[in-house]
């Protein structure tokens, strides 16, 4: 699909960011621009189209993808934060970082038998994604899918989170 390989012609592989050895890859040239901005979010939507009712975006780079999803398929939005940032948290959930640990929080607005979408930017070793499905369950939601702009295979993040829809795999 020549519209998708556009698209991912614009992801920038940035060496040494945020630290020495990282190859980071820097989605906001794709971001900026509109056609494939619209690809990526189609593409994202796709597989999982009339299947959920809320999109949970995770904190930060999710949440630019997450509200375009939500508007593209007719859901809601949900945003699951880093600890401290939501006014009146519902659950929260504690995971490990290569250093030390995180926490994540959501409010409740995802009840019992809603059906989620879940959506990031990237998807690394896997952790941020295991511990916002551990949230969304904790509020008696349903994750009906995992869905990534890019997915990093040499940190089999696939085999802790499961299955993940990865527009793009690197
Ligand atoms: P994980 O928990 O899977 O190790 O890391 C995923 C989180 O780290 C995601 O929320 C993602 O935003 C961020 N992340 C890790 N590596 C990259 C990268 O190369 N590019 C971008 N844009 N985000 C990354």
């Amino acid at each position: 699909n020549e519209a998708l390989s556009r698209a991912e012609s614009l992801i920038r592989t940035i060496p040494d960011y945020p630290e020495a050895g990282v190859l980071f890859r820097d989605i906001t040239p794709l971001l900026a621009d509109a056609a494939a901005l619209r690809t990526v979010i189609h593409a994202l939507v796709e597989p999982f189209a009339g299947e959920f009712h809320v999109v949970a975006g995770v904190e930060a780079r999710g949440f630019l993808l997450a509200g375009a999803v939500a508007m593209d398929a007719g859901a809601g939005l949900v945003p699951i934060r880093k600890a401290g940032k939501l006014p009146r948290p519902a659950a929260s959930v504690d995971y490990a970082l290569e250093y030390g640990t995180a926490t994540i929080e959501a409010h409740d607005d995802i009840r019992d038998g809603m059906r989620v979408l879940l959506v990031d930017d990237v998807l690394a070793t896997g952790g941020t994604l295991v511990a916002a499905h551990a949230l969304v369950e904790r509020l008696g939601g349903t994750v009906v899918g995992t869905a990534v702009l890019m997915e990093l295979e040499a940190l089999g993040g696939r085999t802790l989170v499961g299955d993940v829809h990865a527009v793009f795999t690197a």
